[in-house]
Protein backbone atom coordinates (compact mmCIF):
# COMPACT_ATOMS: atom_id res chain seq x y z
CA UNK A 1 0.00 0.00 0.00
CA UNK A 2 1.73 3.37 -1.40
CA UNK A 3 0.48 5.18 2.23
CA UNK A 4 3.69 6.76 2.96
CA UNK A 5 3.27 9.97 1.57
CA UNK A 6 0.57 10.57 3.04
CA UNK A 7 -0.16 10.92 7.08
CA UNK A 8 -4.00 10.58 7.56
CA UNK A 9 -3.71 12.56 11.24
CA UNK A 10 -1.52 15.82 9.42
CA UNK A 11 -3.75 18.34 7.85
CA UNK A 12 -0.26 19.71 6.42
CA UNK A 13 0.16 16.14 4.57
CA UNK A 14 -3.38 15.91 3.69
CA UNK A 15 -3.00 19.61 2.13
CA UNK A 16 0.39 18.66 0.28
CA UNK A 17 -1.82 15.99 -1.17
CA UNK A 18 -4.47 17.48 -2.47
CA UNK A 19 -2.44 19.72 -4.13
CA UNK A 20 -0.86 17.09 -5.63
CA UNK A 21 -3.30 15.45 -7.13
CA UNK A 22 -5.36 18.53 -8.14
CA UNK A 23 -8.08 17.68 -5.83
CA UNK A 24 -9.72 20.23 -3.38
CA UNK A 25 -12.26 19.80 -1.08
CA UNK A 26 -15.80 20.73 -1.52
CA UNK A 27 -18.33 21.54 1.18
CA UNK A 28 -21.04 20.65 -0.74
CA UNK A 29 -19.89 17.32 -0.60
CA UNK A 30 -19.59 17.70 3.09
CA UNK A 31 -15.66 16.70 2.92
CA UNK A 32 -14.41 16.66 6.73
CA UNK A 33 -11.73 14.03 7.27
CA UNK A 34 -11.41 12.47 10.29
CA UNK A 35 -7.72 12.90 11.21
CA UNK A 36 -7.65 10.78 14.45
CA UNK A 37 -6.20 7.81 14.60
CA UNK A 38 -7.31 6.58 17.72
CA UNK A 39 -11.34 7.32 17.20
CA UNK A 40 -10.76 5.81 13.08
CA UNK A 41 -9.05 2.72 15.54
CA UNK A 42 -12.43 2.82 17.59
CA UNK A 43 -14.88 3.21 14.59
CA UNK A 44 -13.15 -0.09 13.09
CA UNK A 45 -13.31 -1.96 16.57
CA UNK A 46 -17.08 -1.04 16.57
CA UNK A 47 -17.27 -2.64 13.45
CA UNK A 48 -16.10 -5.95 13.72
CA UNK A 49 -14.70 -6.72 10.83
CA UNK A 50 -13.35 -10.16 10.23
CA UNK A 51 -11.31 -11.72 7.39
CA UNK A 52 -12.61 -11.89 4.42
CA UNK A 53 -16.00 -10.19 5.10
CA UNK A 54 -17.86 -8.15 2.39
CA UNK A 55 -17.73 -4.69 3.79
CA UNK A 56 -19.16 -1.13 2.03
CA UNK A 57 -17.94 1.96 3.13
CA UNK A 58 -20.13 5.36 2.16
CA UNK A 59 -17.97 8.39 1.60
CA UNK A 60 -14.08 6.99 1.83
CA UNK A 61 -12.62 10.62 1.21
CA UNK A 62 -8.74 10.01 0.31
CA UNK A 63 -8.51 7.00 2.53
CA UNK A 64 -8.25 7.56 6.14
CA UNK A 65 -10.90 4.83 6.72
CA UNK A 66 -10.37 2.79 3.98
CA UNK A 67 -7.01 1.64 4.94
CA UNK A 68 -7.96 0.55 8.34
CA UNK A 69 -10.68 -1.88 6.88
CA UNK A 70 -7.91 -3.18 4.24
CA UNK A 71 -5.84 -3.79 7.08
CA UNK A 72 -8.19 -6.26 8.58
CA UNK A 73 -8.10 -8.04 5.05
CA UNK A 74 -12.15 -7.38 4.38
CA UNK A 75 -13.35 -6.92 0.83
CA UNK A 76 -13.69 -3.86 0.36
CA UNK A 77 -16.85 -1.77 -1.54
CA UNK A 78 -16.36 1.89 -1.50
CA UNK A 79 -18.51 4.19 -2.37
CA UNK A 80 -17.38 7.92 -3.51
CA UNK A 81 -19.18 10.63 -5.18
CA UNK A 82 -16.24 13.00 -5.63
CA UNK A 83 -14.87 11.47 -9.12
CA UNK A 84 -10.98 13.20 -8.26
CA UNK A 85 -11.08 11.15 -4.48
CA UNK A 86 -12.17 7.63 -6.86
CA UNK A 87 -8.90 8.50 -9.09
CA UNK A 88 -6.95 9.16 -6.14
CA UNK A 89 -8.58 6.28 -3.49
CA UNK A 90 -7.81 3.80 -7.04
CA UNK A 91 -4.43 4.79 -7.40
CA UNK A 92 -4.17 4.60 -3.70
CA UNK A 93 -5.19 1.19 -3.12
CA UNK A 94 -4.61 -0.69 -6.68
CA UNK A 95 -2.45 -3.41 -5.26
CA UNK A 96 -4.56 -4.39 -2.48
CA UNK A 97 -6.53 -7.15 -4.57
CA UNK A 98 -10.36 -6.75 -2.51
CA UNK A 99 -10.83 -3.16 -2.97
CA UNK A 100 -13.14 -1.80 -5.47
CA UNK A 101 -14.27 2.18 -5.72
CA UNK A 102 -18.26 2.48 -7.12
CA UNK A 103 -18.29 6.23 -8.62
CA UNK A 104 -21.08 8.87 -8.22
CA UNK A 105 -24.04 9.38 -5.54
CA UNK A 106 -24.41 6.82 -3.25
CA UNK A 107 -28.33 7.08 -3.39
CA UNK A 108 -28.47 5.64 -6.97
CA UNK A 109 -25.42 3.19 -6.70
CA UNK A 110 -25.81 0.78 -4.48
CA UNK A 111 -28.78 -1.07 -5.19
CA UNK A 112 -26.71 -2.55 -8.23
CA UNK A 113 -24.51 -4.31 -6.49
CA UNK A 114 -25.20 -8.14 -7.15
CA UNK A 115 -24.15 -8.97 -3.33
CA UNK A 116 -25.18 -7.63 -0.21
CA UNK A 117 -23.10 -6.46 2.81
CA UNK A 118 -21.78 -8.02 5.96
CA UNK A 119 -20.72 -4.85 7.11
CA UNK A 120 -21.62 -1.21 6.01
CA UNK A 121 -20.03 1.94 8.07
CA UNK A 122 -19.43 5.21 6.78
CA UNK A 123 -18.26 9.24 8.54
CA UNK A 124 -21.30 10.22 6.73
CA UNK A 125 -21.90 13.91 4.64
CA UNK A 126 -24.19 15.92 7.15
CA UNK A 127 -26.73 16.81 4.52
CA UNK A 128 -27.38 13.26 3.08
CA UNK A 129 -27.05 11.27 6.29
CA UNK A 130 -30.56 10.66 7.03
CA UNK A 131 -31.41 10.26 2.96
CA UNK A 132 -28.93 7.42 2.58
CA UNK A 133 -29.67 5.51 6.29
CA UNK A 134 -33.45 5.64 5.12
CA UNK A 135 -32.97 4.39 1.83
CA UNK A 136 -31.05 1.50 3.54
CA UNK A 137 -33.70 0.64 6.06
CA UNK A 138 -36.32 1.18 4.06
CA UNK A 139 -35.51 -1.03 0.92
CA UNK A 140 -33.98 -3.82 4.02
CA UNK A 141 -30.37 -3.43 3.25
CA UNK A 142 -29.34 -4.36 6.73
CA UNK A 143 -26.39 -6.38 7.36
CA UNK A 144 -25.67 -7.74 10.70
CA UNK A 145 -23.81 -4.48 12.08
CA UNK A 146 -23.60 -0.90 10.64
CA UNK A 147 -21.68 1.77 12.30
CA UNK A 148 -21.79 5.52 11.33
CA UNK A 149 -20.41 9.10 12.20
CA UNK A 150 -22.85 11.64 11.77
CA UNK A 151 -23.92 14.91 13.96
CA UNK A 152 -24.62 14.32 17.02
CA UNK A 153 -28.35 16.03 16.98
CA UNK A 154 -29.23 13.47 13.95
CA UNK A 155 -27.46 10.41 16.11
CA UNK A 156 -29.41 11.43 18.93
CA UNK A 157 -32.93 11.38 17.10
CA UNK A 158 -31.99 8.33 15.30
CA UNK A 159 -31.61 6.49 19.19
CA UNK A 160 -34.64 8.79 20.84
CA UNK A 161 -37.34 7.20 22.84
CA UNK A 162 -41.41 8.33 22.51
CA UNK A 163 -42.25 11.24 23.86
CA UNK A 164 -38.75 12.72 24.15
CA UNK A 165 -38.17 15.63 22.20
CA UNK A 166 -35.49 13.90 19.56
CA UNK A 167 -38.11 11.45 19.27
CA UNK A 168 -39.24 11.45 15.50
CA UNK A 169 -39.98 9.99 12.28
CA UNK A 170 -36.50 9.08 11.41
CA UNK A 171 -36.56 7.51 14.89
CA UNK A 172 -39.09 5.44 14.17
CA UNK A 173 -37.75 4.05 11.19
CA UNK A 174 -34.29 2.72 12.41
CA UNK A 175 -36.11 1.29 15.17
CA UNK A 176 -38.55 -0.18 12.52
CA UNK A 177 -35.48 -2.42 11.29
CA UNK A 178 -32.45 -1.84 13.71
CA UNK A 179 -31.82 -1.66 17.60
CA UNK A 180 -29.50 1.48 17.69
CA UNK A 181 -27.06 2.58 19.89
CA UNK A 182 -24.92 6.20 20.30
CA UNK A 183 -21.24 4.83 20.88
CA UNK A 184 -19.26 7.98 21.18
CA UNK A 185 -18.95 11.29 20.34
CA UNK A 186 -16.08 13.38 18.40
CA UNK A 187 -15.21 16.45 18.84
CA UNK A 188 -15.39 18.58 16.17
CA UNK A 189 -10.97 18.86 16.63
CA UNK A 190 -10.58 15.67 15.44
CA UNK A 191 -11.95 16.48 11.84
CA UNK A 192 -9.55 18.55 9.26
CA UNK A 193 -11.73 21.10 8.33
CA UNK A 194 -13.81 21.58 11.18
CA UNK A 195 -16.76 21.26 11.32
CA UNK A 196 -18.99 23.44 13.15
CA UNK A 197 -21.05 20.59 14.88
CA UNK A 198 -19.88 17.55 17.08
CA UNK A 199 -20.38 14.47 15.64
CA UNK A 200 -21.45 10.65 17.22
CA UNK A 201 -21.22 7.43 16.06
CA UNK A 202 -24.06 5.13 16.46
CA UNK A 203 -24.33 1.59 15.81
CA UNK A 204 -27.43 0.00 14.41
CA UNK A 205 -28.11 -4.25 14.40
CA UNK A 206 -30.97 -5.38 13.21
CA UNK A 207 -33.91 -5.56 15.62
CA UNK A 208 -35.41 -9.18 16.92
CA UNK A 209 -38.25 -7.52 15.68
CA UNK A 210 -38.82 -5.58 12.56
CA UNK A 211 -41.13 -4.05 10.69
CA UNK A 212 -41.58 -7.13 7.55
CA UNK A 213 -39.39 -6.02 4.92
CA UNK A 214 -42.04 -5.76 2.23
CA UNK A 215 -44.19 -3.10 4.41
CA UNK A 216 -41.18 -0.54 5.62
CA UNK A 217 -41.23 1.76 3.03
CA UNK A 218 -44.85 2.35 3.22
CA UNK A 219 -44.78 2.31 6.68
CA UNK A 220 -41.73 4.85 6.53
CA UNK A 221 -44.23 7.01 4.28
CA UNK A 222 -47.15 6.41 7.15
CA UNK A 223 -44.84 7.49 9.73
CA UNK A 224 -43.35 10.52 7.86
CA UNK A 225 -47.47 11.73 7.58
CA UNK A 226 -47.67 11.21 10.93
CA UNK A 227 -45.12 13.49 12.28
CA UNK A 228 -45.48 15.81 9.65
CA UNK A 229 -47.37 18.57 11.78
CA UNK A 230 -45.56 18.80 14.80
CA UNK A 231 -48.12 18.94 18.13
CA UNK A 232 -51.31 18.20 16.14
CA UNK A 233 -53.16 15.04 16.53
CA UNK A 234 -52.82 11.92 14.71
CA UNK A 235 -56.08 12.94 13.39
CA UNK A 236 -54.93 16.35 11.82
CA UNK A 237 -51.68 14.67 10.48
CA UNK A 238 -52.74 11.49 9.03
CA UNK A 239 -55.43 13.22 6.72
CA UNK A 240 -52.98 13.94 4.11
CA UNK A 241 -51.29 10.35 4.07
CA UNK A 242 -55.20 9.08 3.97
CA UNK A 243 -55.78 11.31 1.05
CA UNK A 244 -53.05 10.10 -0.34
CA UNK A 245 -53.58 6.39 -0.30
CA UNK A 246 -57.12 6.22 -0.33
CA UNK A 247 -58.80 8.93 -2.45
CA UNK A 248 -61.77 6.89 -3.15
CA UNK A 249 -63.30 7.11 0.12
CA UNK A 250 -65.30 10.28 1.35
CA UNK A 251 -63.01 12.15 3.81
CA UNK A 252 -65.66 12.00 7.03
CA UNK A 253 -65.83 8.62 6.45
CA UNK A 254 -62.25 8.34 6.74
CA UNK A 255 -61.75 10.42 9.81
CA UNK A 256 -64.92 8.12 11.20
CA UNK A 257 -62.44 5.36 10.45
CA UNK A 258 -59.46 6.87 12.18
CA UNK A 259 -60.78 7.80 15.11
CA UNK A 260 -62.55 4.43 15.58
CA UNK A 261 -59.26 2.30 14.81
CA UNK A 262 -57.56 5.03 17.29
CA UNK A 263 -59.87 4.12 19.61
CA UNK A 264 -60.15 0.61 19.52
CA UNK A 265 -56.49 0.26 19.86
CA UNK A 266 -56.89 2.30 23.33
CA UNK A 267 -55.62 5.56 22.14
CA UNK A 268 -57.11 8.74 23.25
CA UNK A 269 -59.09 10.48 19.90
CA UNK A 270 -56.89 13.53 20.28
CA UNK A 271 -53.38 11.28 21.01
CA UNK A 272 -49.97 12.65 18.85
CA UNK A 273 -47.32 10.75 16.82
CA UNK A 274 -44.89 11.32 19.62
CA UNK A 275 -46.68 9.93 21.83
CA UNK A 276 -46.71 6.23 20.41
CA UNK A 277 -43.80 3.58 20.58
CA UNK A 278 -42.66 2.20 16.82
CA UNK A 279 -44.74 -0.64 17.81
CA UNK A 280 -47.87 1.24 19.05
CA UNK A 281 -47.30 3.37 15.27
CA UNK A 282 -46.82 0.17 13.34
CA UNK A 283 -50.27 -1.58 14.74
CA UNK A 284 -51.85 1.68 13.72
CA UNK A 285 -50.68 1.45 10.45
CA UNK A 286 -51.92 -2.15 10.07
CA UNK A 287 -55.25 -1.48 11.62
CA UNK A 288 -55.94 1.52 9.86
CA UNK A 289 -54.69 -0.03 6.30
CA UNK A 290 -56.87 -2.79 6.76
CA UNK A 291 -60.20 -1.35 8.28
CA UNK A 292 -60.01 1.73 5.52
CA UNK A 293 -59.32 -0.45 2.60
CA UNK A 294 -62.24 -2.96 3.35
CA UNK A 295 -64.38 -0.21 3.45
CA UNK A 296 -63.02 0.78 -0.28
N1 LIG B 1 -14.33 8.79 5.24
C1 LIG B 1 -13.53 9.99 5.12
C2 LIG B 1 -12.96 10.33 6.47
O1 LIG B 1 -13.53 9.89 7.48
O2 LIG B 1 -11.95 11.01 6.53
C3 LIG B 1 -14.30 11.17 4.53
C4 LIG B 1 -15.63 11.48 5.21
S1 LIG B 1 -16.40 12.97 4.63
C5 LIG B 1 -17.29 13.46 6.08
C6 LIG B 1 -17.76 12.41 3.62
C7 LIG B 1 -17.39 11.77 2.31
O3 LIG B 1 -18.59 11.36 1.66
C8 LIG B 1 -16.69 12.69 1.33
O4 LIG B 1 -15.59 12.01 0.77
C9 LIG B 1 -17.74 12.98 0.25
O5 LIG B 1 -17.18 13.27 -1.01
C10 LIG B 1 -18.53 11.71 0.27
N2 LIG B 1 -19.93 11.83 -0.18
C11 LIG B 1 -20.78 12.87 0.01
N3 LIG B 1 -22.00 12.60 -0.50
C12 LIG B 1 -21.93 11.34 -1.02
C13 LIG B 1 -22.86 10.50 -1.69
N4 LIG B 1 -24.12 10.87 -1.91
N5 LIG B 1 -22.44 9.28 -2.12
C14 LIG B 1 -21.16 8.88 -1.90
N6 LIG B 1 -20.23 9.64 -1.27
C15 LIG B 1 -20.61 10.85 -0.82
Amino acid sequence: METTALNYDSPTSIKEFLEREGLWVTKRFGQNFLIDRSVRGRIVDALMVEPGMRVWEIGPGIGAMTELILERRARLIAFEIDHGFVRSLQSLYASSGDFSVVSGDMLKTWRAQPERPDRIFGNLPYNAAFAIIADLLELNCVPERMVFTLQKEAARRMAARPGTKDYSSFSVLCASACDVRVLFDIGASSFWPQPRVTSSVVQLVPSAAPVPAELRKSFSDFVRSAFALRRKTLRNSLRGWLNANFAAIDETARDAILLETLLSLGHRAEIRAEALSPGELFALYRQLHARVSASC
